[in-house]
């Protein structure tokens, strides 16, 4: 299973993408927690990118995408699928994914969209913030990225819909509720039982398919 999981700062993605890894078997690819180790760390690339991770700014594209590159290989290698948490995060890094992806015959069975409107999302980023002191968790910064995402991560979404393969999944409740709500999804009865890997990477310049064509019995 390959999945590419999108959703608005504060959504519980980075909960929501490691249980669906664990759940499938796959390699949780969290740009956010990479980018994060190499600040810690206090490599160049995390010297690189402190700034802007700090000012809520999304980093050069380059970085993510040869950090993500990198991992993708390594699902590869490992023979198994992956869950991409927070990227693409533009509709460029939408497009450079595919392409690498494809190069590797690791294009994306699904892109998760997990809904949760703006007040909740701050509501929840606040709450974090208390819990891991993220330097980018407080109030200005957060609706920073809430913008930010509205504008340019947003439009990644309907880009996935136009794909034919967009699974939309409200995101509010508890997180056992959703995870509950998004596997329940995942693993939709209606569709085929049968994993077909030529139909399912097929490109996405082909006619979108009306309903996902999804993983049950796929174990990458
Ligand atoms: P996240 O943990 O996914 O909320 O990401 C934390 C921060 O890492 C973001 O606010 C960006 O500064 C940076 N980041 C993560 N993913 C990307 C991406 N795909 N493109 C650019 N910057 C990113």
């Amino acid at each position: 299973m390959r999945l590419v999981l999108i959703a608005p700062p504060g959504a519980g993605k980075g909960t929501q993408a490691a249980r669906i890894a664990a759940h499938f078997g796959v390699l949780h690819i969290a740009t956010g927690n990479l980018l994060r180790s190499h600040v810690q760390r206090g490599t160049p690339l995390g010297r690189a990118v402190r700034a802007s991770m700090d000012a809520g700014a999304l980093v050069p594209d380059r970085i993510v995408r040869d950090i993500v590159s990198e991992a993708m290989a390594g699902a590869k290698a490992a023979g198994v699928g992956y869950v991409l948490d927070g990227y693409p995060r533009t509709r460029a890094q939408a497009r450079a994914v595919h392409r690498t992806a494809a190069r590797i015959g690791m294009t994306a069975h699904a892109a998760l969209h997990l809904r949760v409107d703006d007040e909740e999302a701050v509501r929840r980023m606040l709450a974090r913030a208390a819990d891991e002191h993220r330097p980018d968790d407080t109030e200005p910064v957060i609706r920073r990225r809430l913008k930010l995402y509205h504008e340019v991560t947003r439009p990644v979404v309907d880009g996935y819909a136009a794909r034919g393969i967009l699974v939309s999944v409200d995101g509010t409740g508890t997180a056992d509720q959703v995870t509950a709500r998004v596997l329940e999804r995942l693993e939709e009865p209606a569709w085929p039982a049968i994993c077909i890997p030529a139909l399912l990477s097929r490109p996405a310049t082909l006619e979108p398919r009306a309903t996902p064509v999804l993983m049950t019995g796929c174990s990458t």
